[in-house]
């Protein structure tokens, strides 16, 4: 097992940067995810790291070892894609033991591995199919027995569970996540799902357009966003983002108000007419019965068993914000009501980089 260390890696392809200044360090055996809309660069920062793209810059230490110049076969390291990839001609067992085979291990030791391994994946009944008689499920199962049972320093997923069904999605991420804490090997895991980052993550790497954004524990990430990008990036439903303007009476919200904390004030400066993105979480929204809060319109009634989920429009604004209600609630669509926000829990963002202002 290793720890795997990113120093300033940068990857071009002709005039296109790929990912630019990538610098992390993932600890020997933690599990990180690699987080970030499709083409942030994420796939591009795990195939570096196998040795399946050269850095254009930066130093890439495996084990601290600079690994820069060598070949993917020689770091040790085990990838798995989203398409498995399995030797159709061969059965499982062949397919998990082939690693093993290919470096000439005694056939009764890699009898044993690939049993043990198959087990632990619940595919020890399917040992002598070949992959056309298996469930894609099952072969995704297949193809991460194949790289556990080569034992590698570091294990490299990307995306390994995007093409399975909701359902086995979850189960196989519960699976993956108990195998991690058995095997103990050291992994960086890709993928554009942030449930997936927030349940399996000891760390997350949020990216955006080839650049890190943050990183941090899930929580950290979900209370702590560094700036706009992350904060609707991650948790669901994304952080409400209210453009609003500042005047001597409050936040502008359309042609409503919301009162501006002194502390916000204090901290911001703000100038009247300047824009600012505010941020809320939906669980720090509320509906009241009075007057003087922020009125919108139900839109979209989302009933989530405990919970409903509301989706409702502020007028003459255009702006979207979603909130939670209690289920025995009876809203209909195109009711209006008030909110209260707490606002404590308020983020204001730069309205156009969508830096982190306050807090
Ligand atoms: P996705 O989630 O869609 O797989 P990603 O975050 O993994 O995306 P990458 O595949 O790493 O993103 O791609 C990052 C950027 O680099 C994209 O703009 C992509 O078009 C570009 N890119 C990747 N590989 C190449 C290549 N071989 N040649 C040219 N550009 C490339």
């Amino acid at each position: 097992m290793a720890n795997v260390r990113l120093e300033g890696i940068k990857r071009r392809f002709n005039k296109v940067t790929a990912i630019e200044d990538i610098s992390f360090e993932v600890p020997d055996g933690q599990f990180w995810v690699l987080v970030g809309p499709s083409g942030c660069g994420k796939s591009t920062v795990l195939r570096t790291i196998a040795g399946l793209e050269t850095a254009t810059a930066g130093k890439l230490y495996i084990g601290d070892i600079l690994v820069n110049h060598i070949p993917a076969r020689q770091r040790d390291v085990a990838m798995v894609f989203q398409n498995y990839a399995l030797y159709p001609h061969m059965t499982v067992a062949e397919n998990i033991g082939f690693g093993l085979q290919m470096r000439k291990v005694d056939p009764k030791t890699i009898k044993n591995r690939v049993e043990t391994v198959a087990r632990s994946l619940s595919v020890d009944h399917l040992l002598d199919r070949k992959p056309g008689q298996l469930s894609g499920g099952q072969q995704q199962r297949v193809a991460l027995g194949r790289a556990i049972a080569r034992q590698p320093q570091v294990f490299l997923l990307d995306e390994p569970l995007s093409n399975l069904d909701a359902q086995l999605r979850d189960d196989t991420r519960v699976e993956l996540k108990q195998l991690h804490h058995q095997l103990g090997i050291t992994t960086i895991y890709v993928t554009h799902d942030q449930v997936e980052a927030m349940t399996l993550a000891d760390q997350i790497v949020v990216m955006n357009a080839g650049r890190i954004q943050q990183i941090g524990a899930p929580q950290s990430i979900y209370t702590k966003p560094a700036n706009r990008m992350v904060a609707t990036f991650l948790g669901s439903p994304p952080m409400n983002i209210i453009p609003v303007t500042y005047t001597n009476i409050g936040f502008a919200v359309g042609d409503q108000y919301l009162p501006c904390f002194p502390v916000v004030k204090d901290k911001l400066h703000p100038v009247e007419g300047q824009g600012f993105d505010l941020g809320i979480r939906s669980e720090h929204i509320g509906i009241v019965g009075q007057a003087d809060h922020l009125i919108v319109k139900v839109k979209v009634i989302e009933p989530l068993g405990r919970e409903t989920l509301i989706r409702a429009d502020l007028p003459s604004l255009g702006v979207q914000l979603n909130f939670q209600a209690n289920s025995d609630l009876h809203l209909s669509l195109g009711d209006r009501v008030f909110l209260h926000l707490d606002l404590e829990q308020l983020f204001v963002f730069d309205s156009i980089t969508g830096n982190k202002l306050y807090p």
